[in-house]
């Protein structure tokens, strides 16, 4: 019988089309490559079947064919005939609502995507070069996400020809010898048979145009060097290292389509945390009386000040979770923990005071213990 659909997306047969959404939502989420860099092939294809599941039940005519045939009955029709593969897919806009910014950088930076993506890059024919530029961020801006502006300076499309290198429309001309198109066919006879080549037109430079004319601003080459702004805005619960892409600001070639411009993010760590995921962890130091009789304190959070209760008989090494205080997951969803590791703090340099005190202390404690280990001071 083939793949079960329904089941792959863990919804009923007569599921309506919120609920399938509902359902590969949450999926695509569980199952991201990107997101699952220790068991990336398993991933790769949940995240796949998942995806052929969902090109499936949200069409009604496949879904008309596969609810009589199976997945059998896709194969050849809707399908071809080695059955589903990304070519297939028409939902990526869906994609880019679940995944949001991270979308395109996922897109961009994955080997996963980079079949179709490669494809798409072929297209272009002359496009220009990426850019790669690093951002600085704090704790807090992982916690609500941030604005950032990014500086780069770069060749950009010139503005007075919009790229096309003319000096007005007038002055562009489709190329006389291949007809606008950009390329040539050269036939050569071969006997009984003819040998057709393809090749880029020589007049035009494969560009199908002709400039009489050249735009004064940038000398025809449609492009100039100038330094650009742009805000990126950077998603709460992002990860250092990652990277956002920019699509199309990246750096202009000669009569081409531009590149893309990626800022990687970096996150500062000035506080003493350390991450895993949305988890927090910090070192919470505190005084010996505390760690026996316990008490209440206020301590720092990422974001303001935290009552915390430090039970009596607190150890070296315990762990105080404070729920909620740590970061949001990357796509949005419930804050993480932080969780404080207590570290007692012992003094170097007492009064004499406290040393008579301590003295007494030890002397109440532990005579047993000082008698059985022969201690003596
Ligand atoms: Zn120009
Ligand atoms: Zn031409």
């Amino acid at each position: 019988m083939g793949k079960d659909y329904y089941k792959i997306l863990g919804v009923s047969r007569n599921a309506t089309k919120d609920e399938i959404k509902r359902a590969y939502r949450r999926l695509a989420k569980k199952y991201h490559p990107d997101l699952n860099p220790d068991n990336k092939k398993e991933a790769e294809e949940k995240f796949k079947e998942i995806s052929e599941a969902y090109e499936v039940l949200m069409d009604d005519k496949k879904r008309e064919i596969y609810d009589r045939y199976g997945e059998e009955g896709l194969k050849g029709t809707v399908f071809g005939g080695e059955g589903f593969t990304w070519d297939d897919f028409t939902h990526f806009s869906d994609l880019h609502d679940i995944f949001g910014d991270f979308f395109d950088s996922f897109f961009g930076g994955s080997d996963f995507f980079s079949s179709f993506f490669g494809e798409r890059g072929r297209r272009r024919e002359n496009r220009g070069r990426d850019i790669l530029v690093s951002t600085e961020i704090s704790l807090e801006d992982v916690l609500t996400g941030v604005d950032k502006e990014i500086t780069v300076k770069t060749y950009v499309e010139c503005p007075a020809c919009h790229g096309t290198g003319a000096a007005s429309e007038d002055a562009i001309e489709t190329c006389p010898k291949c007809h606008g198109t950009g390329q040539i066919r050269i036939t050569k006879n071969m006997g009984f048979f003819q040998s057709v080549t393809i090749v880029p037109c020589d007049m035009c430079g494969g560009t199908g145009k002709i400039i009489k004319e050249k735009c004064p601003v940038c000398g025809g080459t449609g492009r100039i060097l100038k330094k650009k702004r742009y805000t990126v805005h950077i998603p709460p619960g992002i990860e250092d290292g990652m990277r956002l892409r920019l699509a199309g600001k990246g750096e202009m070639p000669k009569n081409g389509t531009p590149g893309d411009l990626f800022v990687e993010v970096h996150i500062k760590n000035e506080d003493g945390y350390y991450r895993d995921g949305k988890t927090l962890y910090k070192d919470l130091k505190i005084d010996f009386p505390t760690a026996v009789l316990g008490g209440n304190m206020e301590i720092e959070s990422i974001d303001g000040k935290v009552n915390v209760k430090i039970p009596a008989g607190t150890q070296y090494g315990d762990e105080i979770v404070v729920r909620g205080r740590g970061l949001p997951p990357l796509h949005g969803g419930r804050r993480g923990d932080l969780i404080l590791k207590i570290k007692i703090q012992i003094p170097k340099k007492i009064t004499k005071r406290q040393r008579e005190l301590i003295e007494k202390l030890a002397e109440e404690m532990s005579s047993s213990y000082h008698k059985k280990f022969r201690i003596r001071r």
